[in-house]
Protein backbone atom coordinates (compact mmCIF):
# COMPACT_ATOMS: atom_id res chain seq x y z
CA UNK A 1 0.00 0.00 0.00
CA UNK A 2 1.53 3.69 -1.22
CA UNK A 3 1.37 6.02 1.71
CA UNK A 4 -0.18 9.66 1.63
CA UNK A 5 1.50 12.21 0.26
CA UNK A 6 2.94 14.85 2.30
CA UNK A 7 3.07 18.67 0.91
CA UNK A 8 5.60 21.34 1.47
CA UNK A 9 3.95 24.45 0.79
CA UNK A 10 7.07 26.80 -0.74
CA UNK A 11 6.74 31.20 0.06
CA UNK A 12 9.35 32.95 0.70
CA UNK A 13 11.94 29.94 1.43
CA UNK A 14 12.97 29.00 -2.09
CA UNK A 15 16.02 26.45 -1.37
CA UNK A 16 16.43 23.09 -0.58
CA UNK A 17 19.52 24.11 1.93
CA UNK A 18 18.27 24.81 5.48
CA UNK A 19 15.06 24.34 4.52
CA UNK A 20 13.57 22.49 8.02
CA UNK A 21 10.12 22.59 6.40
CA UNK A 22 11.71 20.39 2.99
CA UNK A 23 14.19 18.19 5.23
CA UNK A 24 10.96 17.24 7.99
CA UNK A 25 9.46 16.44 4.76
CA UNK A 26 11.71 14.66 3.36
CA UNK A 27 12.74 12.41 6.83
CA UNK A 28 8.81 11.39 7.20
CA UNK A 29 9.67 9.54 3.81
CA UNK A 30 6.31 9.97 2.15
CA UNK A 31 5.74 10.50 -1.33
CA UNK A 32 6.15 14.65 -1.69
CA UNK A 33 4.58 17.61 -3.50
CA UNK A 34 6.07 20.86 -3.68
CA UNK A 35 4.31 23.54 -4.02
CA UNK A 36 4.43 26.95 -4.52
CA UNK A 37 1.49 29.37 -4.71
CA UNK A 38 1.01 32.29 -7.25
CA UNK A 39 -2.00 34.38 -6.21
CA UNK A 40 -2.60 36.89 -9.64
CA UNK A 41 -5.45 39.33 -7.55
CA UNK A 42 -3.33 40.00 -4.55
CA UNK A 43 -3.21 43.70 -4.12
CA UNK A 44 -1.13 45.91 -2.32
CA UNK A 45 1.85 44.68 -0.56
CA UNK A 46 0.56 41.32 -0.78
CA UNK A 47 1.44 41.34 -4.45
CA UNK A 48 5.49 41.39 -5.24
CA UNK A 49 6.29 44.56 -7.11
CA UNK A 50 7.90 44.28 -10.53
CA UNK A 51 11.39 44.17 -9.71
CA UNK A 52 10.29 41.65 -7.45
CA UNK A 53 8.26 39.67 -9.58
CA UNK A 54 11.47 39.60 -12.37
CA UNK A 55 13.30 37.89 -9.51
CA UNK A 56 10.62 35.43 -8.35
CA UNK A 57 10.31 34.23 -12.13
CA UNK A 58 14.07 33.13 -11.89
CA UNK A 59 14.07 31.98 -8.26
CA UNK A 60 11.29 29.28 -9.32
CA UNK A 61 12.80 28.35 -12.25
CA UNK A 62 15.71 28.12 -10.08
CA UNK A 63 14.31 25.78 -7.26
CA UNK A 64 12.72 24.02 -9.93
CA UNK A 65 15.72 22.59 -11.04
CA UNK A 66 17.25 21.79 -8.13
CA UNK A 67 14.40 19.72 -7.14
CA UNK A 68 14.35 18.02 -10.51
CA UNK A 69 17.90 17.14 -9.63
CA UNK A 70 16.88 15.30 -6.05
CA UNK A 71 14.11 13.91 -8.00
CA UNK A 72 10.95 16.14 -7.47
CA UNK A 73 8.85 18.50 -9.27
CA UNK A 74 7.79 21.79 -8.62
CA UNK A 75 4.00 21.88 -8.58
CA UNK A 76 3.28 25.77 -9.64
CA UNK A 77 -0.28 26.67 -8.92
CA UNK A 78 -2.67 29.84 -9.15
CA UNK A 79 -5.31 31.07 -6.38
CA UNK A 80 -5.94 32.03 -3.12
CA UNK A 81 -3.07 29.63 -0.88
CA UNK A 82 -5.64 28.47 1.43
CA UNK A 83 -8.07 26.93 -0.68
CA UNK A 84 -5.45 25.79 -2.99
CA UNK A 85 -3.90 23.88 -0.23
CA UNK A 86 -7.11 22.98 1.26
CA UNK A 87 -8.55 21.51 -2.16
CA UNK A 88 -5.40 19.52 -2.78
CA UNK A 89 -5.04 18.24 0.56
CA UNK A 90 -8.99 16.43 -0.07
CA UNK A 91 -7.68 15.39 -3.75
CA UNK A 92 -4.60 13.83 -2.86
CA UNK A 93 -5.76 12.64 0.83
CA UNK A 94 -2.87 14.58 2.01
CA UNK A 95 -1.85 13.34 5.10
CA UNK A 96 1.36 16.25 6.63
CA UNK A 97 1.80 19.45 5.63
CA UNK A 98 4.54 21.57 6.22
CA UNK A 99 5.86 25.18 5.64
CA UNK A 100 8.33 27.90 7.30
CA UNK A 101 6.38 30.77 8.96
CA UNK A 102 6.93 34.24 6.44
CA UNK A 103 6.36 37.06 8.68
CA UNK A 104 3.85 39.16 6.76
CA UNK A 105 0.54 40.16 7.79
CA UNK A 106 -1.27 38.45 4.47
CA UNK A 107 0.35 35.30 4.99
CA UNK A 108 0.29 35.04 8.82
CA UNK A 109 -3.52 35.52 7.95
CA UNK A 110 -3.39 32.84 5.52
CA UNK A 111 -1.57 30.66 7.50
CA UNK A 112 -4.83 30.67 9.82
CA UNK A 113 -7.17 29.75 7.47
CA UNK A 114 -5.29 26.72 6.27
CA UNK A 115 -5.24 25.58 9.77
CA UNK A 116 -8.79 26.31 10.33
CA UNK A 117 -9.47 24.99 6.50
CA UNK A 118 -7.70 21.39 7.56
CA UNK A 119 -9.33 21.30 10.55
CA UNK A 120 -12.50 19.27 8.52
CA UNK A 121 -9.35 17.23 7.30
CA UNK A 122 -6.85 14.51 8.58
CA UNK A 123 -4.23 16.40 7.76
CA UNK A 124 -1.52 17.47 10.21
CA UNK A 125 0.19 20.67 9.69
CA UNK A 126 3.67 21.18 10.85
CA UNK A 127 5.17 24.62 10.95
CA UNK A 128 8.77 26.03 11.32
CA UNK A 129 10.73 29.35 11.80
CA UNK A 130 12.90 28.71 8.97
CA UNK A 131 13.31 32.23 7.51
CA UNK A 132 14.76 33.98 10.91
CA UNK A 133 17.26 33.30 13.04
CA UNK A 134 14.95 31.96 15.78
CA UNK A 135 11.57 32.38 16.56
CA UNK A 136 10.92 35.67 16.50
CA UNK A 137 8.28 35.72 19.11
CA UNK A 138 10.45 33.65 21.19
CA UNK A 139 12.43 36.79 21.93
CA UNK A 140 10.62 39.12 24.52
CA UNK A 141 12.00 42.03 27.24
CA UNK A 142 12.05 40.78 30.58
CA UNK A 143 8.72 42.22 30.92
CA UNK A 144 7.32 39.59 28.37
CA UNK A 145 6.71 42.62 26.05
CA UNK A 146 8.36 42.64 22.15
CA UNK A 147 11.23 44.84 22.17
CA UNK A 148 10.97 48.57 20.83
CA UNK A 149 14.82 49.14 20.93
CA UNK A 150 17.26 47.43 19.01
CA UNK A 151 20.39 47.67 21.13
CA UNK A 152 18.70 45.07 23.95
CA UNK A 153 17.86 42.48 21.35
CA UNK A 154 20.81 42.66 20.22
CA UNK A 155 22.57 42.11 22.78
CA UNK A 156 20.08 39.07 23.40
CA UNK A 157 21.78 37.62 20.18
CA UNK A 158 24.74 38.41 21.35
CA UNK A 159 24.63 36.57 24.82
CA UNK A 160 22.24 33.96 25.54
CA UNK A 161 20.59 32.73 22.27
CA UNK A 162 21.93 29.54 20.77
CA UNK A 163 21.11 29.43 17.00
CA UNK A 164 20.01 26.09 15.37
CA UNK A 165 22.88 24.71 13.06
CA UNK A 166 21.44 24.53 9.36
CA UNK A 167 20.11 21.59 8.02
CA UNK A 168 21.87 19.50 4.88
CA UNK A 169 19.90 19.52 1.48
CA UNK A 170 18.10 16.25 0.95
CA UNK A 171 19.43 14.51 -1.82
CA UNK A 172 16.38 12.51 -2.54
CA UNK A 173 12.79 13.77 -2.56
CA UNK A 174 10.99 11.16 -5.01
CA UNK A 175 7.40 12.74 -5.81
CA UNK A 176 4.12 11.06 -5.34
CA UNK A 177 4.40 8.13 -8.08
CA UNK A 178 0.38 7.58 -8.27
CA UNK A 179 -0.28 11.26 -8.10
CA UNK A 180 -0.90 13.08 -11.29
CA UNK A 181 -0.67 16.61 -10.56
CA UNK A 182 -1.01 19.34 -13.04
CA UNK A 183 1.08 22.37 -12.67
CA UNK A 184 0.61 25.96 -14.30
CA UNK A 185 4.15 26.44 -16.48
CA UNK A 186 6.27 29.01 -15.03
CA UNK A 187 5.62 31.37 -18.57
CA UNK A 188 2.23 31.45 -17.77
CA UNK A 189 2.37 32.78 -13.79
CA UNK A 190 3.96 36.16 -16.14
CA UNK A 191 5.93 37.29 -13.86
CA UNK A 192 8.23 38.51 -16.48
CA UNK A 193 7.73 42.19 -17.49
CA UNK A 194 6.01 42.42 -20.75
CA UNK A 195 8.12 45.44 -22.12
CA UNK A 196 11.77 44.00 -21.17
CA UNK A 197 13.21 46.75 -19.42
CA UNK A 198 15.46 44.36 -16.91
CA UNK A 199 18.45 44.47 -18.63
CA UNK A 200 20.38 45.78 -15.85
CA UNK A 201 18.79 43.34 -13.12
CA UNK A 202 20.08 40.43 -15.42
CA UNK A 203 23.41 42.18 -15.69
CA UNK A 204 23.63 42.76 -12.00
CA UNK A 205 22.12 39.44 -10.42
CA UNK A 206 22.42 35.77 -10.39
CA UNK A 207 18.98 35.00 -8.61
CA UNK A 208 18.81 31.33 -6.93
CA UNK A 209 20.04 29.37 -4.24
CA UNK A 210 23.61 28.74 -6.04
CA UNK A 211 24.24 32.76 -6.42
CA UNK A 212 23.47 33.22 -3.56
CA UNK A 213 26.05 30.17 -1.67
CA UNK A 214 28.59 31.64 -4.31
CA UNK A 215 27.63 35.58 -3.05
CA UNK A 216 28.25 34.77 0.71
CA UNK A 217 31.70 32.47 -0.37
CA UNK A 218 33.26 35.57 -1.71
CA UNK A 219 31.89 38.32 0.65
CA UNK A 220 33.78 36.07 3.61
CA UNK A 221 36.88 35.86 1.71
CA UNK A 222 37.72 39.82 1.39
CA UNK A 223 34.65 42.26 1.87
CA UNK A 224 33.77 41.35 4.69
CA UNK A 225 37.33 42.12 6.01
CA UNK A 226 36.98 45.81 5.84
CA UNK A 227 33.16 45.82 6.15
CA UNK A 228 33.38 47.50 9.41
CA UNK A 229 35.06 50.30 8.40
CA UNK A 230 34.17 50.70 4.72
CA UNK A 231 30.20 49.38 4.59
CA UNK A 232 29.18 53.06 4.56
CA UNK A 233 31.16 53.54 1.37
CA UNK A 234 28.61 53.04 -1.62
CA UNK A 235 31.70 54.04 -4.17
CA UNK A 236 33.50 50.40 -2.55
CA UNK A 237 31.68 47.54 -2.97
CA UNK A 238 32.40 45.94 0.33
CA UNK A 239 28.59 44.58 1.39
CA UNK A 240 27.57 41.29 0.92
CA UNK A 241 24.63 42.08 -1.51
CA UNK A 242 23.10 39.28 -0.05
CA UNK A 243 19.32 41.27 0.40
CA UNK A 244 17.68 39.69 -2.62
CA UNK A 245 18.60 36.16 -2.30
CA UNK A 246 17.81 36.43 1.75
CA UNK A 247 14.11 37.91 1.18
CA UNK A 248 13.34 35.26 -1.91
CA UNK A 249 14.67 32.82 1.41
CA UNK A 250 17.28 31.31 -1.60
CA UNK A 251 19.58 31.19 1.38
CA UNK A 252 18.75 31.06 5.45
CA UNK A 253 20.09 33.88 8.09
CA UNK A 254 21.10 30.67 9.73
CA UNK A 255 23.06 29.55 7.68
CA UNK A 256 24.94 32.59 7.20
CA UNK A 257 25.08 33.43 10.38
CA UNK A 258 26.76 29.97 10.82
CA UNK A 259 29.42 30.81 7.91
CA UNK A 260 30.08 33.94 9.42
CA UNK A 261 30.52 31.91 12.88
CA UNK A 262 33.18 29.79 11.79
CA UNK A 263 34.92 32.19 9.65
CA UNK A 264 35.46 34.05 12.71
CA UNK A 265 36.80 30.73 14.70
CA UNK A 266 39.47 30.59 12.39
CA UNK A 267 42.66 32.55 12.76
CA UNK A 268 42.14 36.05 11.50
CA UNK A 269 42.52 40.05 11.91
CA UNK A 270 41.05 41.66 14.52
CA UNK A 271 39.69 44.07 11.55
CA UNK A 272 37.99 40.72 10.02
CA UNK A 273 36.71 39.50 13.45
CA UNK A 274 35.35 43.37 13.88
CA UNK A 275 34.14 42.76 9.95
CA UNK A 276 32.06 39.60 10.99
CA UNK A 277 30.53 40.76 13.81
CA UNK A 278 29.22 44.10 11.82
CA UNK A 279 27.75 41.78 9.66
CA UNK A 280 26.03 39.85 11.89
CA UNK A 281 24.68 42.70 14.14
CA UNK A 282 22.88 43.64 10.37
CA UNK A 283 21.35 40.01 10.47
CA UNK A 284 20.06 40.75 13.63
CA UNK A 285 18.76 44.19 12.08
CA UNK A 286 16.67 42.08 9.88
CA UNK A 287 15.42 39.68 12.23
CA UNK A 288 14.83 42.90 14.19
CA UNK A 289 12.30 44.41 11.81
CA UNK A 290 10.64 41.18 11.56
CA UNK A 291 10.13 40.98 15.31
CA UNK A 292 8.50 44.47 15.02
CA UNK A 293 6.30 44.03 11.90
CA UNK A 294 5.14 40.49 13.33
CA UNK A 295 4.12 42.24 16.53
CA UNK A 296 2.79 46.08 14.87
CA UNK A 297 1.10 44.42 12.19
CA UNK A 298 -0.42 47.50 11.10
CA UNK A 299 3.09 49.48 10.48
CA UNK A 300 3.29 48.97 7.22
CA UNK A 301 0.44 51.48 6.72
CA UNK A 302 0.31 53.20 9.44
CA UNK A 303 3.11 54.80 11.60
CA UNK A 304 4.64 52.97 14.63
CA UNK A 305 4.37 56.44 16.46
CA UNK A 306 0.66 57.31 16.60
CA UNK A 307 1.40 61.18 17.15
CA UNK A 308 2.74 61.40 13.48
CA UNK A 309 -0.55 60.42 11.66
CA UNK A 310 -1.17 64.37 12.27
CA UNK A 311 2.31 65.21 10.59
CA UNK A 312 2.09 68.05 7.86
CA UNK A 313 3.05 65.67 5.28
CA UNK A 314 2.61 68.07 1.71
CA UNK A 315 1.96 65.64 -1.18
CA UNK A 316 4.15 67.40 -4.65
CA UNK A 317 3.91 64.94 -7.52
CA UNK A 318 6.28 67.28 -9.31
CA UNK A 319 9.03 66.73 -6.45
CA UNK A 320 8.13 62.88 -6.08
CA UNK A 321 8.19 62.33 -9.98
CA UNK A 322 12.00 64.19 -9.27
CA UNK A 323 13.41 62.34 -7.28
CA UNK A 324 12.01 58.78 -8.68
CA UNK A 325 14.06 59.49 -12.06
CA UNK A 326 16.78 61.41 -10.04
CA UNK A 327 16.76 64.44 -11.39
CA UNK A 328 16.36 66.69 -7.87
CA UNK A 329 20.07 68.25 -8.57
CA UNK A 330 21.62 66.93 -5.93
CA UNK A 331 24.21 64.35 -7.27
CA UNK A 332 24.28 61.19 -4.81
CA UNK A 333 20.53 61.37 -4.43
CA UNK A 334 20.47 61.20 -8.06
CA UNK A 335 22.71 58.89 -7.92
CA UNK A 336 20.97 56.49 -5.49
CA UNK A 337 17.70 56.58 -7.66
CA UNK A 338 19.38 55.92 -11.01
CA UNK A 339 21.14 52.59 -9.36
CA UNK A 340 17.99 51.87 -7.93
CA UNK A 341 16.53 51.97 -11.37
CA UNK A 342 19.14 50.45 -13.42
CA UNK A 343 19.95 47.58 -10.55
CA UNK A 344 17.10 47.01 -8.81
CA UNK A 345 19.53 47.83 -5.18
CA UNK A 346 20.57 50.77 -3.95
CA UNK A 347 23.29 50.97 -0.80
CA UNK A 348 22.14 51.18 2.70
CA UNK A 349 23.96 54.43 3.18
CA UNK A 350 22.47 56.23 0.09
CA UNK A 351 19.06 54.27 0.80
CA UNK A 352 18.94 56.57 3.83
CA UNK A 353 20.28 59.92 2.35
CA UNK A 354 17.16 59.39 -0.49
CA UNK A 355 15.08 58.66 2.03
CA UNK A 356 15.27 61.94 4.42
CA UNK A 357 15.99 63.54 1.77
CA UNK A 358 12.09 62.90 0.29
CA UNK A 359 10.58 62.50 4.32
CA UNK A 360 12.36 65.75 5.36
CA UNK A 361 13.44 68.22 2.02
CA UNK A 362 10.65 67.14 0.49
CA UNK A 363 8.04 66.68 3.16
CA UNK A 364 6.86 64.02 1.06
CA UNK A 365 4.70 60.91 3.26
CA UNK A 366 7.04 58.04 3.91
CA UNK A 367 4.40 55.79 2.26
CA UNK A 368 5.40 57.50 -0.71
CA UNK A 369 8.88 56.33 -0.73
CA UNK A 370 7.95 53.26 0.57
CA UNK A 371 5.65 52.26 -2.50
CA UNK A 372 8.17 53.25 -5.00
CA UNK A 373 10.90 51.41 -3.40
CA UNK A 374 8.28 48.10 -3.00
CA UNK A 375 8.16 48.45 -7.08
CA UNK A 376 12.09 49.30 -7.78
CA UNK A 377 13.74 47.15 -5.35
CA UNK A 378 14.69 43.13 -5.91
CA UNK A 379 15.40 42.92 -2.29
CA UNK A 380 12.10 44.78 -1.77
CA UNK A 381 10.86 43.36 1.80
CA UNK A 382 7.94 44.26 4.16
CA UNK A 383 9.69 44.48 7.24
CA UNK A 384 12.82 45.41 5.97
CA UNK A 385 11.33 48.33 3.90
CA UNK A 386 9.02 49.63 6.01
CA UNK A 387 11.02 49.39 9.13
CA UNK A 388 14.09 51.93 7.47
CA UNK A 389 11.38 53.62 5.39
CA UNK A 390 9.70 54.68 9.22
CA UNK A 391 13.56 54.40 10.64
CA UNK A 392 14.54 57.91 8.50
CA UNK A 393 10.93 59.15 8.92
CA UNK A 394 11.44 59.50 12.61
CA UNK A 395 7.60 57.67 13.13
CA UNK A 396 9.24 54.20 14.15
CA UNK A 397 10.25 52.57 17.21
CA UNK A 398 13.67 52.84 17.45
CA UNK A 399 14.07 55.53 14.64
CA UNK A 400 16.49 58.06 13.98
CA UNK A 401 15.58 61.42 16.14
CA UNK A 402 13.04 64.08 13.99
CA UNK A 403 16.11 66.41 13.59
CA UNK A 404 18.79 64.43 11.93
CA UNK A 405 18.12 65.62 8.45
CA UNK A 406 20.96 64.12 6.49
CA UNK A 407 22.83 67.06 4.51
CA UNK A 408 23.16 65.20 1.21
CA UNK A 409 26.04 67.49 0.33
CA UNK A 410 27.96 66.34 3.44
CA UNK A 411 26.75 62.57 3.18
CA UNK A 412 28.34 62.78 -0.43
CA UNK A 413 31.62 64.39 0.49
CA UNK A 414 31.97 62.22 3.39
CA UNK A 415 30.99 58.70 1.58
CA UNK A 416 31.99 59.03 -1.88
CA UNK A 417 34.92 61.51 -1.32
CA UNK A 418 36.14 61.22 -4.67
CA UNK A 419 33.09 61.49 -6.59
CA UNK A 420 33.39 57.82 -7.93
CA UNK A 421 29.59 56.50 -7.03
CA UNK A 422 27.98 60.24 -8.32
CA UNK A 423 30.14 59.71 -11.76
CA UNK A 424 29.13 55.87 -11.80
CA UNK A 425 25.26 56.87 -11.75
CA UNK A 426 25.71 60.26 -13.27
CA UNK A 427 27.99 60.85 -16.29
CA UNK A 428 26.90 64.25 -17.08
CA UNK A 429 28.66 65.34 -14.24
CA UNK A 430 31.51 62.35 -14.27
CA UNK A 431 34.03 65.66 -15.69
CA UNK A 432 33.62 67.71 -12.50
CA UNK A 433 36.44 67.17 -10.12
CA UNK A 434 35.62 65.87 -6.41
CA UNK A 435 35.97 68.89 -4.86
CA UNK A 436 32.37 70.17 -6.75
CA UNK A 437 30.70 66.80 -8.02
CA UNK A 438 28.61 66.63 -5.06
CA UNK A 439 27.61 70.30 -5.34
CA UNK A 440 27.65 71.01 -9.31
CA UNK A 441 25.96 75.00 -7.96
CA UNK A 442 28.78 76.27 -6.35
CA UNK A 443 31.29 75.61 -8.89
CA UNK A 444 32.60 79.09 -10.65
CA UNK A 445 30.88 79.35 -14.30
CA UNK A 446 34.27 78.29 -16.09
CA UNK A 447 34.65 74.97 -13.91
CA UNK A 448 31.15 73.77 -14.99
CA UNK A 449 31.92 75.28 -18.85
CA UNK A 450 35.07 72.75 -19.06
CA UNK A 451 32.81 69.88 -17.60
CA UNK A 452 30.42 70.25 -19.93
CA UNK A 453 27.99 71.13 -17.41
CA UNK A 454 24.95 73.45 -18.05
CA UNK A 455 22.63 73.50 -14.99
CA UNK A 456 19.14 73.64 -15.65
CA UNK A 457 20.06 72.03 -19.28
CA UNK A 458 22.12 68.97 -19.11
CA UNK A 459 21.79 68.42 -15.24
CA UNK A 460 18.63 70.21 -12.73
CA UNK A 461 19.63 73.18 -10.68
CA UNK A 462 18.52 71.83 -7.06
CA UNK A 463 14.92 71.31 -6.53
CA UNK A 464 14.68 72.90 -3.12
CA UNK A 465 17.40 74.80 -1.02
CA UNK A 466 19.09 72.81 1.51
CA UNK A 467 18.55 75.38 4.20
CA UNK A 468 15.73 76.33 4.07
CA UNK A 469 14.05 72.79 3.26
CA UNK A 470 16.05 71.82 6.84
CA UNK A 471 14.06 74.80 8.41
CA UNK A 472 10.85 74.11 6.86
CA UNK A 473 11.14 69.93 8.21
CA UNK A 474 11.79 71.32 11.10
CA UNK A 475 9.15 73.33 11.92
CA UNK A 476 6.97 70.81 10.61
CA UNK A 477 8.21 68.52 12.89
CA UNK A 478 7.59 70.73 16.25
CA UNK A 479 4.04 71.76 14.97
CA UNK A 480 3.47 68.22 15.60
CA UNK A 481 4.45 67.91 19.20
CA UNK A 482 6.76 65.21 17.96
CA UNK A 483 9.15 66.13 20.12
CA UNK A 484 6.95 65.73 23.71
CA UNK A 485 4.56 62.40 23.11
CA UNK A 486 5.85 59.08 22.37
CA UNK A 487 3.58 56.57 21.87
CA UNK A 488 3.62 53.26 19.75
CA UNK A 489 1.00 51.63 18.53
CA UNK A 490 -0.44 48.45 20.37
CA UNK A 491 1.19 45.12 19.77
CA UNK A 492 -0.71 42.28 19.00
CA UNK A 493 -0.54 38.78 19.95
CA UNK A 494 1.50 36.44 17.84
CA UNK A 495 0.64 32.90 16.31
P1 LIG B 1 24.71 43.81 4.10
O1 LIG B 1 25.30 45.06 4.66
O2 LIG B 1 25.63 42.85 3.51
O3 LIG B 1 23.85 43.14 5.27
C1 LIG B 1 23.52 41.75 5.28
C2 LIG B 1 22.02 41.58 5.41
O4 LIG B 1 21.56 42.15 6.63
C3 LIG B 1 21.22 42.28 4.32
O5 LIG B 1 21.18 41.51 3.16
C4 LIG B 1 19.87 42.47 4.99
O6 LIG B 1 19.08 41.30 4.92
C5 LIG B 1 20.25 42.71 6.44
N1 LIG B 1 20.32 44.16 6.67
C6 LIG B 1 21.36 44.99 6.42
N2 LIG B 1 21.04 46.24 6.80
C7 LIG B 1 19.78 46.21 7.28
C8 LIG B 1 18.89 47.17 7.81
N3 LIG B 1 19.24 48.45 7.94
N4 LIG B 1 17.65 46.78 8.20
C9 LIG B 1 17.28 45.50 8.10
N5 LIG B 1 18.08 44.52 7.60
C10 LIG B 1 19.31 44.88 7.20
N6 LIG B 1 16.48 45.85 3.05
C11 LIG B 1 15.85 44.87 2.39
O7 LIG B 1 16.29 43.72 2.40
N7 LIG B 1 14.68 45.13 1.71
C12 LIG B 1 14.13 46.38 1.66
O8 LIG B 1 13.06 46.56 1.06
C13 LIG B 1 14.82 47.43 2.33
N8 LIG B 1 14.35 48.71 2.27
C14 LIG B 1 15.03 49.70 2.92
C15 LIG B 1 14.51 51.00 2.89
C16 LIG B 1 15.17 52.03 3.54
C17 LIG B 1 14.62 53.43 3.49
C18 LIG B 1 16.37 51.76 4.23
C19 LIG B 1 17.10 52.87 4.93
C20 LIG B 1 16.88 50.48 4.29
C21 LIG B 1 16.22 49.43 3.65
N9 LIG B 1 16.71 48.11 3.68
C22 LIG B 1 16.03 47.12 3.03
C23 LIG B 1 17.87 47.74 4.53
C24 LIG B 1 19.25 47.76 3.84
O9 LIG B 1 19.42 48.94 3.12
C25 LIG B 1 19.48 46.57 2.92
O10 LIG B 1 19.14 45.37 3.57
C26 LIG B 1 20.95 46.48 2.49
O11 LIG B 1 21.34 47.64 1.83
C27 LIG B 1 21.14 45.28 1.60
O12 LIG B 1 22.45 45.20 1.11
P2 LIG B 1 23.41 44.01 1.51
O13 LIG B 1 22.70 42.71 1.34
O14 LIG B 1 24.66 44.21 0.78
O15 LIG B 1 23.59 44.29 3.07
Amino acid sequence: MTSSPSIVFFQDDLRMRDNPALAAAADRGNPLICLYIWNPDASGYARPGAASRWWLHHSLHTLADNLAKAGNTLILKTGHAPEVIAGLVRQLGASHLYWNRACEPTALEEEQKILKLLESTNAQATIFHGNTLVDPSSVQTLAQQPYSVFTPFWKRFQSNLTLKPPVRAPRHLPPAPSVKLPSNSLASLELLPRFDWAQGLREAWSPGEDGAQSLLRKFLQAPVQSYETDRDRPDYSRTSHLSPHLHFGEISPRDIWHAADRAARRPTTTRAKAGLTAFRRQLVWREFSRHLLIHFPRMAQQPLRMEFQQFPWRPHPEFLRAWQRGQTGYPLIDAGMRELWHTGWMHNRVRMVVASFLTKHLLLPWEEGAQWFWDTLVDADLANNTFGWQWVAGCGADAAPFFRIFNPIMQGKKFDPDGVYVCRWVPELSKLSPAWIHAPWEAPPSVLQEADVDLGTTYPLPIVNHAEARTRALEAYQQCKILRSRTIQEPVTTP
